[in-house]
């Protein structure tokens, strides 16, 4: 009886120790944007955890324990990099001491280090405010960029999780021709906004004016993460009532009292724009989120 006892004691704390086959591969995303693709690519293998809401400025971010509790535990972790969350990301890597997913290691993908990088500066600059010194890393908002990230996730998922390689290999196989298919409808749905004149509240739209041929022609902040100040908004106001915009774009956590002011002495209309998985109701995927960047495009710009 004795032996039975112990016999069961010792497969009891096997099962405790040995990690569940079944169990998920958490992946903790800085955005809501890797959330989503992760869920895309991971499936029903995955657990997907997102440090920030479409509400939220991913520059700023508290580094709370809730946030630490989630990096601790995770397998994986996927975030915008190139300086976006140099303010909290960091903490959290080292608070959590979670040796897996520490930068460098594989577990670690960073969707700006696999996309082309705009706005790279020749030299790294923090002075005056520049919340931008490595390049614009709001990546997510030209889809060829998700391809690409997509394409990355899953060769690393494959090596992180390898007993679910050939599921990560077909479920990319299978995001990748819907998302093929959807990027030529968009192009072809935003063929008419090429050239149009856009003024953008911070440089978050850059990948997409870039994508569709957008002409950017003014920023409501000074440099990329100082807030607009009543100066610059009157120089503003000044260059725009010669050379018109069609729309001044924010994003869905920017504040809008700037883009509300221009709007008023202009009669441009100021649109709030998705940005990411969440940013409005029809975001709900990656798929909303293009399909109503594009309709609030065409929707603000009276090309309906
Ligand atoms: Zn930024």
């Amino acid at each position: 009886m004795r032996i039975f006892s112990s016999i069961l004691i010792i497969t009891g704390l096997l099962f405790a120790i040995a990690p569940a086959a079944n169990a998920k591969t958490k992946i903790f995303a800085c955005e809501p944007e890797w959330a989503s693709l992760a869920k895309e690519i991971g499936g029903d293998k995955v657990e997907t955890f997102s440090a920030t809401t479409a509400m939220e400025d991913p520059h700023h971010v508290r580094a709370k324990p809730s946030l630490i509790a989630a990096m601790r535990k995770s397998d994986f972790v996927i975030c915008s990099g190139s300086g976006l969350e140099i303010g909290w990301l960091p903490v959290l890597l080292q608070s959590a001491g979670n040796s897996k997913v520490q930068p460098g290691n594989i577990a670690n993908l960073q969707a700006s280090s696999v996309v082309h990088l705009l706005e790279k500066p020749a030299s790294v600059d923090r002075s005056q405010g520049d919340i931008h010194p490595e390049g614009n890393p709001h990546v997510q908002l030209n889809p060829h960029n998700i391809a690409l990230v997509a394409k990355e996730l899953t060769a690393r998922l494959s090596q992180v999780d390898a007993v679910n390689s050939a599921y990560y290999k077909s479920q990319y196989a299978v995001f990748s021709e819907k998302w093929q298919q959807a990027i030529k409808r968009w192009e072809s749905e935003a063929l008419s906004l090429k050239g149009t004149p856009v003024v953008v509240h911070h440089m978050s739209f850059t990948y997409l004016n870039d994508w569709l041929g957008l002409t950017q022609v003014a920023t409501l902040e000074p440099k990329p993460g100082v807030p607009p100040t009543t100066g610059h908004l009157e120089e503003l106001l000044k260059t725009l009532n010669v050379h018109p915009a069609k729309a001044i774009l924010r994003s869905s956590y920017d504040p809008d009292d700037a883009s509300n002011w221009l709007s008023e002495k202009t009669g441009t209309p100021a649109i709030k724009m998705p940005y990411t998985v969440g940013g409005n109701e029809s975001a709900t995927d990656l798929f909303g989120l293009f399909d109503s960047t594009i309709a609030t495009l065409k929707g603000a710009t009276g090309d309906k």
